[in-house]
């Protein structure tokens, strides 16, 4: 498919130039046409389906001058054409964007069924996404349709299965309680069954606004685990087989391989819940008593997270969006797992979205999904580690770059040759503090004048939970809170204790981002020599303004945003 460069993202239309050869032609005269794109733009309705729907020119004549224009062939697709590996190599996401099923591959290409002329962008995601060059045909955008539901299939689950979820509880102990009475230990809950207890599982987890579902086996029983504003609650425990019929049912959902239960697997279940699209990448992990799984909700709607809202102080907040008007260097966040990082790379990628920027991120995996932006995911298993990876994309010269993690010597190399270069680099690392950074860096073998060059800013960041506005209780801290907090013995203050009520159970509510958030002055540049210790870096740092995570911790105590309870648990001292 020739290249359909499309530089002005706001007012994109990539069927123009096609316009003209429909009038060139004779399918379409000028007032149908200004027809068709009229309706076609009031109602976001594709422009080829507008024409064909309100009866302005038969499909065919539309397809094969299209055919023409874009100089590939035009065929009719059914689904026995279409090879499943092939599909597999594209993420059901990018399928659906660009409108194409995967239909053939060999060792070099992909041939891919599309509807419409792809702009540039999209041709480069699928060929990275797929690792082949993609080669085009053109088919029918309804047999594409039916194509995409049929292999990218979606689950659905009624609303009723949420309102029900005070019963959930009680089915799995009562189902889990009848087969033992039964004692049918051996025999499998029928497929029926195993659906609706999964369906109900997954609808009280969206329900309690849980990110993760656990299911975990023990000797004779198994654990339901839902984490919750970051914490971990048990929900219930359930019979052996009431766990095999989940997991197994979670599997086959996941289209991961029922019969391998001693090899970690991943996958994702795409649920229509209502009318809200709610996936789950679903990971299992060998135990000595069986699978252990786990299925985390791909939340897309926290993604657009405005910076102001992720809890970043006033002036920490400045300096950040001061070092992503840097066109080039490392950016780099840290903490531990599940602390927030993601949600806060994403945020400062959108900050840049918009300006003129080409921005590529390689994931492992790819949980957001961002317009504009290449997203590749890391493939280990074909040697598309994060390294590689970054060094094909640096081929393509991006201006911005996400890499997930940089967890080794090669990628971290790799990220400070990239910052060097010319391109702007965020990535991830787990140390305790800010500080902690340069020294891992170090450690991972990049030279101390390479970094001196080329980090422009650390943040570190944990999440607290918030105390419930309904149940919270205001209290006087003290005395050894006070000199806990670092405040002044007779200083008299106000904070929030967590209590509990029906509406948030744990009396807590949500979650806020306490960070740390440190340049590169040039006084720590200054430190970068070979041997430096990670206390003459703090210190540095904090002479230079920085404040420690526990100060910022407090700081947000004392707004009552959260509480010393929840510092205490997420913050190193
Ligand atoms: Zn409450």
């Amino acid at each position: 498919m020739p290249p359909h460069d499309v530089s002005d993202h706001t007012e994109q239309n990539e069927y123009e130039g096609f316009e003209d050869v429909l009038v060139a032609r004779g399918v379409l005269d000028a007032g149908q046409l200004e027809s068709a794109r009229t309706i076609s733009r009031s109602t976001g309705e594709d422009f080829v389906e507008v024409i064909v729907e309100r009866g302005l020119a038969p499909r065919q004549a539309v397809m094969s001058a299209m055919s023409q224009y874009l100089g590939i062939p035009y065929r009719s697709l059914v689904t026995d054409d279409i090879d499943p590996r092939a599909v597999k190599r594209i993420p059901r996401n990018m399928a659906f964007e660009s409108r194409v099923i995967p239909v053939s591959i060999d060792a070099q290409a992909i041939v891919l069924a599309a509807c419409a002329p792809l702009d540039v962008q999209a041709q480069e995601n699928l060929s990275f996404a797929s690792g082949l060059s993609p080669a085009f045909t053109l088919c029918d955008w309804p047999d594409i349709r039916s194509a995409l539901d049929h292999f990218y299939p979606r689950v659905a689950t009624s609303e009723e299965a949420i309102s029900e979820d005070e019963e959930l509880v009680c089915v799995i102990r009562l189902e889990g309680g009848r087969l033992e009475e039964e004692e049918c230990i051996d025999s499998e809950l029928d497929e029926e069954k195993s659906a609706d207890l999964l369906d109900r599982l997954i609808a009280s987890s969206v329900k309690r606004r849980a990110s993760d579902i656990y299911i975990e086996p023990g000797a004779d029983k198994a654990t339901i685990r839902f984490r919750v504003d970051g914490v971990v609650g048990k929900v219930q425990e359930v019979a052996r087989e009431v766990y095999a019929a989940l997991v197994s049912r979670a599997k086959i959902l996941s289209e991961l391989d029922i019969g391998e239960k001693r090899r970690p697997q991943d996958g994702v279940i795409f649920m229509t819940i209502g009318d809200k699209d709610v996936d789950f990448r679903v990971a299992t992990v060998p135990t000595i008593y069986g699978e252990s799984l786990t299925m985390r909700v791909l939340d897309q709607t926290s993604t657009g997270a405005d910076m102001r809202l992720l809890g970043f102080e006033e002036n920490d907040l400045a300096i950040v969006l001061q070092a992503l008007r840097e066109p080039s260097g490392l950016i780099l966040n840290t903490g531990p797992t599940g602390c927030g990082k993601t949600t806060t790379m994403y945020s400062m990628l959108r900050n840049l979205d918009g300006m003129a920027t080409k921005i590529v991120t390689i994931e492992d995996p790819v949980e957001y999904r961002m317009e504009n932006a290449t997203q590749i995911p890391v493939n280990n298993a074909i040697g598309m580690g994060f390294a590689p990876l970054l060094r094909s994309v640096l081929r393509h010269d991006p201006d911005t770059i996400l890499v997930g993690e940089i967890r080794d010597a090669e990628t971290a190399h790799t990220a400070a040759q990239a910052g060097l270069t010319g391109h702007l680099l965020l990535s991830t690392l787990h140390t305790t503090d800010a500080p902690e950074v340069l020294l891992r860096l170090m450690e991972m073998g990049v030279e101390h004048f390479y970094i001196r060059a080329v980090v422009k800013l650390i943040v570190a960041q944990r999440l607290a939970r918030k105390p419930c506005p309904q149940c919270r209780v205001s209290y006087k801290a003290s005395a050894d809170e006070l000199s806990e907090m670092g405040l002044p013995a007779d200083q008299s203050v106000d904070i929030f204790r967590a209590v509990g009520c029906p509406a948030c159970s744990s009396g807590y509510r949500d979650r806020t981002g306490i960070f740390q958030v440190m340049p590169m002055t040039p006084k720590i540049e200054e430190l970068m020599v070979p041997g430096v210790q990670l206390d003459a870096i703090r210190r540095e740092a904090l002479d230079d303004g920085m404040r420690t995570l526990w100060q910022n911790g407090v700081k947000k105590v004392l707004e009552g945003q959260t509480t010393l309870e929840e510092i205490r648990r997420v913050l190193p001292r």
